[in-house]
């Protein structure tokens, strides 16, 4: 029998028996009516105006564990201290006429436990419809109880009940055992928590309905639900979901989603709340989030420029890539087609590339491209492509790309000082079997030249001529590597003055002044021949450039006490850009009579003293020769 029938059989009842027979609480009570009672599922207590027992029923004595001899003659015993207060209030409303059906409330048994139910209060009265008593129906809130014992009742009824009690039972059993959070809430209070959702918070139901909603629920949490209710309730609307933080017993941090919604209960508005822990779920969310995060700055950091494109617009760049084609930033790219990007050369083979990689899912291998920058300067790139399946739901390919320029530059280096290794070996072998000839050339010319002494002019030119063949030659050995030669402490600045002044003449003939500056300078270690020949070769350079006159500055000084400085500078012709490159390659000259050797040599000589040779050249305006010699660590 649910709260309700009770309800309305015992007040009827008793409104009957008011008309007619004695109905003070001390008189003894109907048959009919104790039989009611005892028949009653819910648990019903007779009180008189001093509030002391006076009688209760069998459902009373099951639910509190009480018998009748425990109760009788005291005071709401089963009501729990805290809420005595509010109960007295509910009586006192129920005696002044105001209905109190299934308030929410707790129920102390016998053992010290509490249970929830829904308390039922109304007052009894006499024929002169003075209050004698109250009645207290208490309905156990969804709790698994044992079938009714209505032996006064039709088998059809009892047929129909227990149909009733099996459908509400099967329904308590459900919600009592649902893997689910089940919630009631009516007019501001809790009115059911299932073990489930007690469990979710790490409490017993009975610990849990006695808890404070701060204790459970992260205040703006709190606020955001309650929000939530409130609108359920206003809107009459079925279902609103929401997302929560808690704090379990042990105050771990849970989450929890679950729907509010709004249902009839007792015949008033009230809110059902079910819901779940989804802790494990946040956290791996979170943890995905988290290392979606890394991955990406490794990504935006990465020294290598990276390309997302979709159908050929690109849809991310990173920090390389933006630098890599001279924008400012990312947006600057980001919408823009890679087209605008690639040489329009590279474009055919470029379309073809991508769509072998959407249609096969095979990468292509490196690919070269020529990359256009937005300055409209051309680089070298090689570019490695994938196709990524879900990057934020759409099909894309990912580019990796190199810039190639650096690689570019070392790989002439290399041919070049190949080019060097393979002249040098050569001159070396040629050298070596021209030497001996010479010298016989050269003694036999000096022995004629005493014999004929008529053409001792001639010879002379002879020999000159034989020396200076010996000159290149001994140019040629330079080049073969290694060369080990006699490394001494020598003044840079000397050694410029002996050259100078060995070719001032010359340079005066051709209207070229030579300005020196010298500054104080540590000694080096060096081959003071081989400098010299350095010298002779860069400042005879600087007089070709200039054939009516000028100008050559000369210059030395220290630098940072790491090594010295000599700068040649003239103001003659220059070399122009196209070919500057191309300026001390072997036997490269732009002169009828030039070997194309010399500044080959210069190089190979500075290089083999640790040092470097650095040419630069406007065209028209002049040329000038940076050569860096280091100062040794250790002083002489
Ligand atoms: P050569 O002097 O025999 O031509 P080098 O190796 O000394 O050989 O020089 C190579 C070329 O470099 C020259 O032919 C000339 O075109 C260019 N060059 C070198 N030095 C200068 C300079 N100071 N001004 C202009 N061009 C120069
Ligand atoms: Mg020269």
């Amino acid at each position: 029998m649910t709260t309700s029938m009770t309800f309305s059989l015992i007040h009827n009842l008793f409104k009957t028996s008011s008309n007619g027979e004695e109905t003070s609480v001390q008189a003894p009570i109907s048959k009919l009516l104790i039989n009611l009672l005892e028949s009653a599922t819910d648990g019903v207590l007779i009180t008189g105006l001093d509030g002391r027992v006076v009688a209760i029923n069998r459902a009373f004595e099951e639910l509190h564990g009480w018998k009748r001899e425990h109760v009788a003659g005291k005071l709401l015993p089963w009501i729990p201290t805290h809420l005595i207060d509010e109960v007295n209030q509910l009586s006192n409303s129920a005696l002044s006429g105001q209905s109190v059906d299934g308030h929410p409330s707790i129920s102390l048994r016998q053992d010290g436990s509490y249970i929830p139910i829904s308390l039922t209060i109304f007052p009894i009265a006499n024929s002169e419809n003075t209050h004698t008593g109250l009645v207290y129906v208490e309905t156990r809130l969804i709790t698994i109880e044992e079938q009714p014992r209505d032996k006064a009742c039709s088998v059809e009824s009892v047929r129909m009940k227990n149909m009733l009690m099996e459908t509400e039972n099967t329904y308590k059993n459900l919600v009592e055992n649902a893997q689910i959070g089940v919630y009631l809430y009516q007019e501001g209070r809790v009115i059911y928590v299932n073990p489930h959702l007690a469990q979710i918070f790490g409490y017993t139901v009975e610990e849990f309905v006695f808890q404070n909603n701060s204790n459970l629920i992260a205040k703006e949490d709190w606020i955001k639900l309650q929000n939530e209710a409130t609108s359920a309730l206003k809107s009459h609307d079925s279902k609103h979901t929401f997302e929560l933080r808690g704090t379990r017993k042990d105050q771990r941090i849970i989450y929890i989603e679950g729907t509010v919604t709004y249902i009839i209960y007792n015949g008033k508005p009230a809110v059902f709340v079910t819901c779940q822990e989804v802790t494990y779920k946040k956290e791996m969310e979170q943890l995905m989030l988290e290392s979606a995060q890394r991955y990406r700055k490794l990504v935006e950091l990465l020294p290598e420029p990276i390309i997302v494109n979709s159908n050929g617009t690109i849809i991310y760049g990173n920090i390389s890539a933006v630098q890599l084609v001279g924008a400012k930033c990312e947006s600057e790219i980001i919408g823009t087609s890679i087209f605008d990007f690639l040489h329009p050369d590279d474009h055919e083979n470029s379309r073809k590339t991508i769509q072998r990689i959407m249609e096969s899912d095979e990468p292509p291998g490196l690919q070269r491209r020529k990359l256009v920058k937005k300055s409209g300067d051309i680089v070298e790139v090689e570019i490695n492509s994938i196709r990524l399946h879900d990057f934020h739901g759409k099909s894309v390919v990912l580019s990796v790309l190199r810039d190639l320029t650096e690689q570019i530059i070392e790989e002439e280096a290399l041919i070049q000082s190949e080019k060097l290794a393979a002249v040098g070996k050569l001159a070396a072998g040629v050298a070596h079997e021209i030497r001996n000839p010479l010298t016989a050339l050269r003694g036999f010319c000096q022995l004629l030249r005493k014999k004929y002494s008529e053409d001792y002019y001639y010879f002379g030119i002879m020999i000159d001529e034989l020396d200076r063949i010996n000159m290149i030659v001994n140019d040629f050995m330079t080049l073969s590597k290694p060369q080990i030669s006699k490394f001494e402490k020598a003044n840079i600045n000397k050694i410029l003055q002996s050259v100078i002044s060995i070719l001032e003449t010359q340079a005066l003939l051709n209207n070229v002044s030579i300005v020196a500056t010298y500054n104080e300078v540590p000694p080096i270690c060096c081959e003071e021949g081989q400098l010299k020949q350095v010298f002779v070769n860069v400042i005879n350079n600087a007089i070709h450039a200039m054939p009516s006159g000028g100008e050559i500055k000369v210059s030395t000084t220290a630098k940072h006490d790491r090594h010295i400085q000599v700068t040649i500078q003239d103001e003659g012709i220059g070399i122009p850009e196209d070919i500057i490159r191309k300026v001390g390659e072997p036997f490269f000259t732009t002169k009828e009579n030039g070997t194309g050797l010399g500044l080959m040599i210069s190089r190979r000589i500075i290089e083999n003293h640790n040092g470097l040779f650095v040419i630069s050249s406007k065209e028209n305006l002049g040329t000038t020769v940076d050569i860096s010699l280091p100062i040794p660590l250790i002083n002489y």
